[in-house]
């Protein structure tokens, strides 16, 4: 199994390229549904935010309202900390899991999208690390136009993260994502056919190895 880390700064495109490379076969394990799942209603991390940060967080029906307890730690590098320090552990728990049953299956290409792959330190689990990057002023335009994000809050967003130039030299492969679909998908054919190649070398490796 080839176990790829895919990232990229906000709005670059990373839903999209997970998406293209699910479409070709990829099993996909997807960070923010993972960051949802681990904080489910009755979870250990449920109630250790509730026991933080009180009821506020709550939706009417019980659930934990994500976009509420995002504002209330906005800035706040405390806070946001002592958040991460709850949910963190739960997701790397859950994508181990994911992981250990794909390969159980013995699923082939299983991408991970992690957007905070490089600041979380994650490379080392990974065979292979694939960047999405997109120009910062494209990236601003997906953020307020389509998005509707207003443009302050869309460039402290974009301030906030590890700048991609530092991103880019720590990929294996980058997607140059500014242009339209058609050619985000060749470039997705391109990159399929290398990981296609790199999972055959290694099985190859393997098989040499136990022979
Ligand atoms: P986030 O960091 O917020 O999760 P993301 O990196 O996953 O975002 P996407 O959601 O894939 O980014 O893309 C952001 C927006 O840009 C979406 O509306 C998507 O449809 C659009 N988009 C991405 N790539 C392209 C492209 N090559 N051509 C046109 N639109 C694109």
């Amino acid at each position: 199994m080839l176990l790829v880390g895919l990232t990229g700064n906000i709005a670059s495109g990373k839903t999209t390229v997970a998406k293209l490379l699910e479409q070709r076969g990829a099993t996909l394990i997807d960070a923010d549904i993972l960051a949802r799942r681990a904080v489910d209603a009755g979870t250990p991390a449920y109630h250790a935010i509730l026991d933080r940060w009180g009821t506020e967080v709550l939706s009417p029906d019980g659930a934990l309202d994500r976009t509420a307890l995002r504002q209330l730690v906005f800035g706040e590098a405390d806070e946001i900390s002592a958040l991460n320090e709850i949910v963190h552990p739960e997701v790397a728990r859950l994508r181990e899991a994911l992981v250990s049953e794909a390969r159980a299956r013995g699923d082939r290409m299983v991408i991970c999208d992690i957007p905070l792959l490089f600041e979380k330190k994650l490379v080392d689990e990974f065979d292979l690390i694939i960047l999405v990057d997109a120009p910062r002023p494209l990236r601003m335009e997906r953020l307020t136009h389509d998005r509707g994000m207003h443009e302050t809050d869309a460039m402290d967003m974009i301030a906030a993260q590890m700048p991609s130039e530092l991103k880019r030299a720590r990929a294996d492969i980058i997607v140059e994502n500014g242009t339209g679909m058609d050619e985000l998908a060749s470039q997705v054919d391109e990159i399929w056919k290398r990981l296609e190649s790199e999972a055959m070398r290694r099985d190859s490796t393997r098989e040499r190895a136990i022979s």
